[in-house]
């Protein structure tokens, strides 16, 4: 059972009051431009809502991942680019520097991005290197008081407007994981850093991404975050929060979906009737509800579980993996209710069947969650859900 208190129900409904009246009526066009919504994403910072996970003297709001689940989801409702860009910001662009950086590093970052003033991101990904993060090539090398780096790092969102990067880096040579350092890129002071090429893509149009070049980029030592062979670790230490976030995004997205399937299956008549009295229809419909459902379930038990402080590696995989697996169905079957409709730009249910392609890879593709959740199998017990 799902169980919102009464300030997370008030939360939901004033994010969902902006996203109606704001988000909602630019989604079209800015998935048709493909630009980065600066404006709207601004309103969003303005909002407090970027700062959910932080504390409140960083401008945060010490909010729970069941709030945090509800902003994402709403958002995703709206725009899947727009929440996957503040996604971006609000997780994985700026927890980095909360989590390791100095204060005077956190006041100069963290505080401006959590407001929208500047736009973070994070840059792991390479041309080789996807799943297989050990595969990374970009190196870190230690001059003095500096470190160089050196390398390209590609699918970067946000890349063409981000103001700051994390960006992963090996520090010595070879295969490992623990060679693997977090640096933190300011693209306005230091030098080096171009963009690669722009990658256009069929999903979430508006949350734009690229590849960044790094040719020789002067680090300040102080902008080493968590050690030199401490990246990975602290990757791993918000992991199951990217996929829970990602789970929620699914959520979102699916209502926008399912919403736009119910009430054109309620307008539109074929053979003297709405098609939704349809049988066909309307298993379609009782199908998705219970994707829907089962995701949203999954997503915030696991979101309540991480509040609680109890385990949730293998669940936020399994959630994850779920819920966006889901997405991509329903999105599926909502374009399918629409007939030839569902090809046609003037709707937005083509939009949903796009966007549902990038819940597949980020925070692990399918196959990548399968191993984990397989790994973390109990042989000596049966299934518990507590
Ligand atoms: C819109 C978008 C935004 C993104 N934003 C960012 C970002 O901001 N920063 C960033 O660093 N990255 C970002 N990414 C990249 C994303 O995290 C990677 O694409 C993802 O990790 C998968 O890597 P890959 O595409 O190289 O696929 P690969 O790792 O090359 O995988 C290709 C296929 O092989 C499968 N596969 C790989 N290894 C195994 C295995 N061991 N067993 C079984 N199957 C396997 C995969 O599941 C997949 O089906 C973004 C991606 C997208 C689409």
């Amino acid at each position: 059972m799902i169980a919102f208190t009464p300030e997370q129900e008030e939360f939901r409904r004033t994010v969902a009051r902006f996203v109606d009246a704001e988000v909602v009526p630019q989604a079209a066009a800015i998935d048709e431009r493909g630009e980065f919504p600066r404006e709207l994403f601004t309103r969003v910072g303005a909002q407090g809502w970027l700062g959910l996970r932080y504390p409140e003297k960083y401008g945060g709001a010490d909010a729970d991942m069941v709030t945090y689940c509800l902003f994402v989801e709403e958002l995703a409702r709206g725009s899947l680019s727009l929440a996957a860009s503040a996604a971006m910001q609000s997780l994985m662009g700026t927890y980095f520097v909360y989590k390791h950086g100095s204060e005077a590093l956190r006041a100069k970052y963290l505080v401006p991005a959590l407001r929208g003033d500047l736009v973070a991101t994070f840059a792991l990904t390479e041309p080789n290197a996807g799943s297989d993060v050990a595969n990374i090539a970009t190196r870190a090398e230690r001059r003095g008081d500096r470190w160089v780096l050196r390398g390209t790092k590609t699918w970067v969102t946000s890349a063409p407007v981000a103001d700051v990067l994390t960006v992963a880096a090996k520090t010595s040579g070879g295969r490992g994981l623990n060679s693997i350092a977090l640096f933190l890129v300011d693209r306005g002071t230091m030098g080096g850093v171009t963009l690669g090429k722009p990658i256009d893509k069929i999903a979430v149009r508006a949350s734009v991404t690229g590849e960044i070049v790094l040719e020789d980029v002067e680090v300040p030592a102080e902008h080493l975050l968590g050690g030199e062979t401490g990246g990975v670790a602290t990757i791993n230490s918000i992991l199951a929060e990217i996929r829970i976030m990602t789970a929620a995004l699914s959520v979102g997205l699916m209502r926008a979906a399912y919403d736009a399937a119910r009430v054109y299956a309620r307008e539109r008549m074929a053979f003297r009737k709405p098609i939704g009295e349809h049988q066909a229809i309307g298993f379609k419909l009782a199908d998705m509800l219970t994707s829907l459902q089962a995701a949203a379930l999954m997503t915030y038990q696991v979101a309540a579980r991480l509040d609680a402080g109890r385990p949730i590696g293998r669940e936020a995989a399994m959630a994850k993996l779920f819920a966006s697996e889901a997405a991509v169905r329903v999105t599926d079957e909502a374009a399918r209710v629409f007939g030839s409709y569902g090809l046609a730009t003037e709707y937005p249910v083509q939009r949903y069947f796009r966007d549902a392609r990038f819940l597949l890879p980020g925070g692990g593709t399918s196959e990548i969650l399968r191993l984990v959740i397989g790994r973390e199998l109990d042989w000596d017990r049966g299934a518990a859900f507590a």
